[in-house]
């Protein structure tokens, strides 16, 4: 059975949940309602009829039975970062987590934090350095992105190649589930053999089966970093230097993201003051990172490695950061390419992932392919390559007149998810499903999947109130 909102919401609904939030934990003004219903990307306006903000478990756990009972639809919602139309409502009321931000425990000898839903990623890593500890997600959106935000999303980031997304992260969840009820899943425990494991049928969900209301994560010992800006010739160069890499110094290689030249002109012309730290001809670049214990054994690693790329031709050039400012220079370029790409003009974006071995062919038979749609569009595909997941650009110069890159996007988006499954790869490499990539995704996957899907998804949320229209449609 599908339920939609009701319009406008019954008032006794309406009555009960202010009486459940308080008077500081609602909110029916205009520019409230739009700031949540307006994405980051703001491609697409979402609507809501009513914004609650709970600050307790119990708060959160009573305002979904108010809903069950109304049959009322609720979109959760952190950061309202997200990149696949998931987490703005388009007519369910918004639940904003973000008044739930405590860190409820921290345990240094357990390797341990427990931090509620609505805090933003920076508030676990300052968190943790407080009690000198590591924890090691980061992402460009991290001063915003939330807890619960980025397990529902199983986010990715800049140090997956050594410390895995977010759901490698978890090691519990507390969860209001759609009828209401808490489930108490937070533990510290790293083996807890006792069945399906469901703080993973969370993660990813999108929202979809339940609020998030905090979580346990894992921490690590904290580390030294050594970071080089490294120019490359071919994106074959790119792969086995990687490959290179990693067999000088392990896992200690915690980032290798691949920036082509065009993204650091763009990035240039949209802030003036950013210097290219190795200016080059040379059409890729790479930012890669090790970690240690002792900033002078990654550095020396780190070195010896790039000596023998240079030798071998596998690096045109190297530089190694000589200070933190350095490194933050490195990193500045890295994380404002999509803000300056949405400077430079229109472009259709997506997140896709293969295979490491295939990025090379990966990118020749896709830059072909979207050329030949529309042989003016510039391609910008840049990310995190160390864990095959490139973010795959078409873009045109706001300038230009009469483009027809936008009119294309659909061909353009067919031709670039045709390539990156050809090559045993995934349409949704980190950002997830959403609206946006949810009926594509029921057509690619195999219907076994999609099947078991939907029977976890009818089995925890009958009504399909828990942002209904997200990940996998059950109508
Ligand atoms: C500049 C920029 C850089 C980014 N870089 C990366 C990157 O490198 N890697 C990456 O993976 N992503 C990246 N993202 C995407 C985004 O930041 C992540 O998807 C993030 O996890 C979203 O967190 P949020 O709190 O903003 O969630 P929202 O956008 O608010 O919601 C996302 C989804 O989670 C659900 N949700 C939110 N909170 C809860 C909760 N408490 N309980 C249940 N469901 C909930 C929502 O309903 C929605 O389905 C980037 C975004 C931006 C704008």
């Amino acid at each position: 059975m599908s339920l939609s909102t009701p319009s406008p919401l019954p008032p006794t609904f309406v009555e009960a949940a202010k009486d459940v939030l308080g008077t500081s934990g609602w909110s029916e003004d205009a520019d409230a309602l739009n700031a949540v219903s307006t994405p980051w990307r703001g491609l697409y306006a979402g609507e809501t009829p009513f914004l609650a903000k709970p600050s307790s478990t119990e708060d959160t756990s009573a305002l979904v039975r108010l809903c069950a009972a109304h049959g009322v639809a609720i979109t959760p919602q952190g950061g309202n970062t997200g990149l696949v139309d998931a987490g703005t409502p388009h007519g369910e009321i918004c639940v904003s987590m973000t008044r739930m931000q405590a860190v409820r425990a921290i345990d240094p000898f357990n390797n341990s934090l427990t931090i509620e839903a609505g805090a933003p990623l920076v508030a676990a890593q300052t968190a943790a350095d407080e009690a000198d500890r590591f924890f090691p997600l980061s992402l460009g959106s991290e001063g915003t992105a939330t807890i619960g935000g980025l397990v529902s999303t199983n986010a990715g980031g800049v140090a997956v190649l050594r410390y895995g997304m977010m759901r490698d992260l978890l090691l519990g969840l507390e969860v209001v589930l759609p009828d209401g009820e808490i489930w108490d899943g937070l533990s510290g425990l790293r083996k807890n053999n006792t069945g399906y494991d469901l703080k993973h049928v969370f993660a990813g969900a999108e929202g979809t089966l339940g609020i998030i209301t905090a979580a346990t994560l894992k921490l690590f010992p904290k580390t030294a970093r050594a970071s080089a800006w490294i120019t490359c010739n071919t994106a074959e160069d790119v792969v086995a230097l990687l490959a290179h890499v990693r067999a000088n110094v392990g896992d200690t290689v915690t980032s290798f993201e691949i920036i082509p030249a065009n993204a650091i002109r763009m990035v240039q012309l949209d802030m003036p003051n950013v210097r290219d730290p190795n200016p080059s001809d040379a059409p890729w670049r790479v930012l890669c990172e090790v970690s240690m214990a002792r900033e002078d054994q990654a550095r020396d690693n780190l070195e010896t490695a790039l000596a023998d790329a240079l030798e071998t031709g596998l690096a045109a050039d190297a530089v190694i950061a000589s200070s933190l400012s350095d490194a933050s220079d490195f990193w500045t370029i890295r994380e404002s390419i999509p803000l300056s790409k949405r400077a430079f003009g229109a472009a259709i974006n997506h997140d896709v992932s293969v295979p490491v071995s295939r990025i090379p062919d990966f990118l020749k038979t896709t830059e072909k392919a979207v050329l030949e749609i529309d042989p003016s569009a510039e391609i910008v595909a840049f990310g995190h390559v160390g864990d095959g997941n490139l973010h795959y650009s078409a873009c045109e110069p706001a300038e230009v007149e009469n483009g027809v890159l936008m009119e294309r996007a659909p061909d353009i988006t067919a031709a670039v998810h045709a390539r990156a499954m050809a090559h045993g790869g995934s349409i949704s490499a980190e950002h997830g499903v959403g609206r946006l990539k949810r009926d594509e995704l029921a057509e690619i996957r195999p219907k076994a999947a999609t099947r078991a899907m939907r029977a976890i998804k009818q089995a925890l949320d009958p009504q399909n109130i828990m942002n209904p229209g997200r990940v996998v449609s059950v109508d």
